[in-house]
């Protein structure tokens, strides 16, 4: 059907649909975790920055980084590694709500965006993932690995700085740094 410039096309088959389904997921998820991708978390935290930028409120951006995961994948192998991964994601997704934004923004590192999270929550949630991970028994064929992860935390409201999505992640990367550099296993916001 022709309406000026534009085509609506009326799909009868499910397997259309469902092919535009399964070309969504492949272009917005990540392939071993599951978790959005790169892009679409980019995509994602530019359009909270314009909301927030109009309308107020507030926006949480968690970022987390596996902590000596070089060890991890040197002592049980890149097989464990990647298992690893996967588990990890399934594991913080227990611990966040539908509406919250998880991505894999790297190898191994990943994170959370939080619409309209005050500081107090968003460091309940970052405790809970952290604890989670900790708690966690990560298994690869027949061993255990110890897992831990570095968590920085940064928020769009009225006390920040930065409006934009690049300055919001650095704000946030600086946090998960001092972690790492606090110790790691830990959270800083
Ligand atoms: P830190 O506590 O400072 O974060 O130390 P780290 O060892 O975790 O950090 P580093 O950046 O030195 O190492 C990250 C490692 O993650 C190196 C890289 O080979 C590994 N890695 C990245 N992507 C993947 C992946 O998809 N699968 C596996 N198995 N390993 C990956
Ligand atoms: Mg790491
Ligand atoms: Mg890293």
């Amino acid at each position: 059907l022709k309406i000026g410039p534009n085509i609506l096309k009326f799909v009868v088959s499910a397997s259309e649909s469902n092919f535009h389904e399964e070309v969504y997921r492949l272009t917005t998820r990540d392939g071993l975790t599951q978790a959005h991708n790169k892009r679409h978390f980019m995509e994602h935290l530019e359009r909270e920055c314009e909301r927030y930028n109009r309308y107020g409120g507030s926006v949480a951006l968690i970022m987390f980084d596996i902590d000596h995961f070089k060890t991890i994948n040197d002592t049980h192998g890149h097989l464990a590694g990647d298992a690893v991964l996967r588990e990890l994601s399934t594991v913080t997704r227990e611990c966040i709500r539908r509406n919250d934004f998880f991505a894999r923004y790297g190898g191994e590192e990943f994170a959370l965006i939080l619409p309209e999270c005050s500081e107090e929550n968003a460091a309940k949630v970052c405790e809970k993932v952290r604890a989670a991970i900790e708690d966690h028994s990560f298994h690869f064929e027949d061993q255990s690995i110890p897992v831990t992860v570095s968590l920085g935390a940064a928020f769009l409201n009225e006390t920040s700085q930065h409006k934009d999505s690049e300055a919001f992640i650095a704000a946030a990367d600086a946090k998960l740094y001092e972690a790492k550099r606090g110790g790691r296993n830990r959270v800083c916001l």
